[in-house]
């Protein structure tokens, strides 16, 4: 994908109405810290449009941007940061099962998963919602560069068995700090939208 213009179109908070878009979209879901975005900026080649977060978890809308006036990347509320009230989480959770429920254009869903700890309960939760909507998700395992190239393929077992994932499920390490994944990424996106 050649990035030639971005834009953040759209903010929905947790009474927004979703946009109806008729442009292809890819969504991004992830727990707060996970590296979300980070990765949304590399994707887009930008430093800091999508916000890097200090305090984890204070990004509590979905953002649309518009990419080349082409196609929308989707940042979805991180889950599972501690100090939000249930009755808070809860009202999110419904919002992104709306936001997977009615979207028309989304054509796939990334899920992103911390390569170094196993996958905890909201992540699981998280993969099985998505399922549920009927989207097999992609898992894109972050901070790639924290790692050691020797310990790759016993987090990535530690991944697929933690989140009991369908077989044939696509899992793409990345690395925010190196791009490493960014192409392959860009390149499931794209088959994904325009065939
Ligand atoms: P978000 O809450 O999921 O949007 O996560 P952020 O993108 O704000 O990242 C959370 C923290 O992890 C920040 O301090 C980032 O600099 C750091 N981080 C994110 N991705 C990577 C990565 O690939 N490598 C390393 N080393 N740090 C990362």
């Amino acid at each position: 994908m050649v990035i030639k213009e971005v834009a953040l179109e759209t903010v929905c908070g947790i009474t927004s109405k979703l946009p109806v878009n008729d442009k292809p979209e890819i969504a991004f879901a992830g727990k707060s810290n996970v590296g979300k975005s980070s990765l949304i900026n590399a994707l887009m080649n930008r430093k800091s449009l999508a916000r890097i977060s200090a305090t984890p978890g204070k990004t509590q809308t979905i953002n649309f941007y518009n990419i080349n006036g082409e196609m929308y990347l989707v940042d979805l509320p991180g889950y599972g940061y501690a100090k939000v009230s249930e009755k808070e989480k809860e009202a999110w959770g419904k919002m992104i099962e709306r936001y997977l429920h009615q979207s028309a254009m989304l054509k796939a869903v990334f899920l992103l998963i911390d390569i170094r700890h196993e996958p905890s309960k909201n992540d699981k939760m998280m993969y099985d919602w998505i399922l549920h909507q009927g989207y097999e998700p992609v898992i894109i395992a972050t901070k790639l560069d924290k790692i050691k190239k020797s310990q790759l393929s016993k987090q990535l077992k530690v991944l697929r068995e933690g989140l009991n994932l369908v077989s044939g499920t696509k899992v793409i390490p990345f690395s925010a700090k190196t791009k490493q994944g960014r192409e392959e990424i860009w390149e499931f996106a794209e088959t994904r939208m325009f065939g």
